[in-house]
Order: structure tokens, then sequence, then C-alpha cells
């Protein structure tokens, strides 16, 4: 197999950026975007205001206290959603195989593309360049032999960015690297590993396999990969044909609440509809997006990017409630929405279904494993 080479984008603090396009009044202070002025809690916080202890998630009473002066924007879902478009299809300039990861980051596969744009270094700085003339702003980028490593990469040096780990660099790097730097390691997983005396990524890929596998299940023998670097994931290209087929299903609540038993079992009869309605027309999806409307109007959309395609009720309700459980919902909800995107036909999927198998299963025990020690791959393009 030919080594691949993989880049992973990701948008510095995409939506304050977006903001500060706009209105370049507010660069060199600090800001951040908000649900909405009232009561709500910040998206996105610029990098003037992180040294504040400003971040994502936040609720806005607590970040003016910790920063009078901070400048607060409300949030313009569509205009973030236009100008990730418009970044991908720069970043399709480089090569067809684009996968789109979430709103402000992506997996591009290089190998082919590097004949025609020399070296991955160059390579990276035209799409900065291109990100920066086009839009007014900064990206970090990581680029390593595949999607574990570029992520890491591109994490490594934030904002305005560019690590580029070479194969015969990847054991210096991770030896002294803390388990909780790799995606799909999270806090509680890591604490898990840290009660084993695992700290570093170096300890987890010494670690004897069949006692990873004993404490942390099938899963371990992923864990042992990931400390030594490996991951034979490919980039899925997103054909936009086919991304603008989306089924979901939405209903206004007969009073606003904030009864999450209520609120639960509403998202899970609009996971069975929309999962039903997949299965009548034989399709797939791969992205689950959740929207939420509140008792003041205020309505945005959130998703996860799935590594497999289906089309399970239980399983978009599962995704779907952890997506509606990573938000502290302010206030009370009017309405609550699901739907999937990234659709493909029944055949494709099959097809899929065979060479993916085993590492659909991976996939599977690796949830399950980070539902019980923490959080797994969710990627919010607000927290980055
Ligand atoms: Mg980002």
């Amino acid at each position: 197999m030919v080594d691949r080479i993989i880049l992973h984008i990701d948008m510095d603090a995409f939506f304050i950026s977006v903001e500060e396009r706009d209105d370049p009044s507010l660069r060199g202070k600090a800001a951040a975007v908000c649900g909405s002025l009232s009561r709500s809690v910040v998206t996105s916080a610029n990098y003037e205001a992180r040294p504040f202890g400003i971040r994502a998630g936040m609720p806005i009473q607590e970040a003016k206290r910790k920063c009078p002066h901070l400048i607060l924007v409300e949030g313009n879902h569509s205009k973030y959603t236009e100008t990730s478009a418009r970044i991908f299809s720069i970043l399709k300039e480089f090569t067809p195989l684009v996968e789109v990861a979430s709103i402000d980051e992506a997996y591009l596969d290089i190998t082919d593309s590097l004949l025609l744009f020399k070296t991955p270094f160059h390579l990276s700085k035209l799409i900065k360049e291109k990100i920066r003339r086009g839009e007014s702003m900064t990206c970090s980028i990581g680029v390593a032999p595949n999607k574990l490593l570029a992520k890491l990469g591109s994490r490594l040096k934030k904002p305005d960015g560019l690590t580029i780990i070479e194969k015969e660099k990847v054991q210096e790097i991770l030896e002294d690297l803390p388990v909780s730097k790799l995606h799909g390691i999270g806090p509680k997983l890591a604490e898990s590993l840290k009660s084993i005396n695992i700290f570093t990524c170096g300890q987890l890929g010494r670690f004897p396999v069949s006692f990873l596998i004993k404490r942390f299940g099938m899963i371990g023998e992923r864990l042992h990969e990931m400390g030594l670097g490996l991951d034979e994931n490919r980039v899925i290209p997103f054909d936009e044909e086919e991304d603008a087929k989306s089924i979901s299903h939405s209903v206004t609540l007969e009073e606003d609440t904030s009864d999450r038993d209520l609120l639960r079992k509403v998202l899970f009869q609009l996971s069975e509809r929309v999962s039903r309605r997949m299965r009548k027309e034989g399709l797939y999806g791969s992205r689950v997006v959740l929207t939420v409307r509140y008792s003041d109007f205020y309505t945005f959309s959130k998703q996860k990017t799935l590594s497999r395609w289906m089309n399970n009720g239980n399983e978009i309700f599962r995704h779907s409630l952890e997506i509606f459980e990573s938000i502290s919902h302010p206030k009370s909800i009017r309405l609550l929405g699901v739907g999937m995107s990234l659709l493909k036909k029944e055949w494709c999927q099959q097809d899929l279904f065979e060479k993916r198998e085993k590492k659909d299963n991976l996939l599977k025990a690796m949830d399950r494993v980070n539902e019980k020690f923490g959080d797994w791959t969710l990627t919010w393009a607000e927290l980055h």
C-alpha cells in the first residue's frame, strides 16, 4: 500500500473570526460570539479573550465577570455555514478527497496532489494564503501519514499553525505526549489510563495489548494502535450532490419546556421517524443534525459526522441525545428537530459495509468505551 499523506485543517476561533472579518473594529479586542445577547453561552471566543479564561460553553454572565470589557456578538449561523462552504470549495481546488469533519474542520488526502503542489509545506502555505486572501481568516494545519496524527498536528500549534509530522518523527513526538492530546481519548478515558500508570502515548504504545483488552474490551487494541500513532481510517470525501439531500423531522412543542425526560422522548420519536423514512427510501446517512429553538426563537443546529453509515433509529437517537446533552440549554425549548444528512443509497452502503465491517464493530466498541469513560469524538466547531 502506498503511504498516504493526510492534511487536517481547523479554522482558528471560527465564528468570532467570521465576525472580525465583517467588523474589523473587533480585531485586537477581547470578543466572543454568543447565542443571544440576553441570556446565553459563549460559543466562540477570540484569542484576545482566551487569556481571561473565556471558553466556549461558558454562560455569558460568567464571561462578563471574568472579562468586563468583553465584546459579545450575537451568532449568525447561516453566515458561518456560507463561509464554511466557501472554505471547503477552496480546499477542493487542492484535491477531490476532502472529508468535511465539522463546520470548520476537514481532512484532505493530498498524496496525489503533491505532483502538482510539490511539498506538503508548500501546499499548506497555499491553502493558508488563499483562505487569508478570500476570507481574512487564519487556520491551523497538520500534515501527517494518517488522520489521527494530522489532527494531532493541527492542534499542536494554534492559531495560524502549521505542523508537519514526518513518518520518521512519529515515535519521537508521541513518546512524551499526554494521551489526552489524541483525538478520541476524552478526559475520563485519560483518567482511567492514568489509573494504570499510562500518561503518555509512548507508555500506551508499549503497554501489553492483552492487558489493555482486559481493561477496556476490544477497544484495547485500538488504544494500543493509537499509542503507536497508527490509524488506517481513510479520508471519506463527501459528494456535494448527495450532501444536498437530507431527511429531517421537527416538532414545535405544545408549550416551551426544560423537562429533560419529555425532551428525551421527543428526540426518540423524531429519530424513529427519520430512520423509518430513511429505510423506506433505502438511504443511509453519516451525519446527525440536531436543531433546537428556544423560547426566544433563537434557533441553531449542531451536527456530528459519524465514521459510518447508518439508518437505525436507536443509533440516530443516541447521537442526537449526545449532541443535545453536550449543550447547556440556557432557556426553555420551543422546537426540536432531528435530521440525517450525507446520505447514500443502500447499494453503496452494502459495498462499504463489507469492507468496513470490522472497523465498524471497532468504532461501536470505542463508542461504548467512551460512553463509559468519557466523551468520544464529538468535535464541536465551537469548542476550537
Ligand atoms: Mg476550529
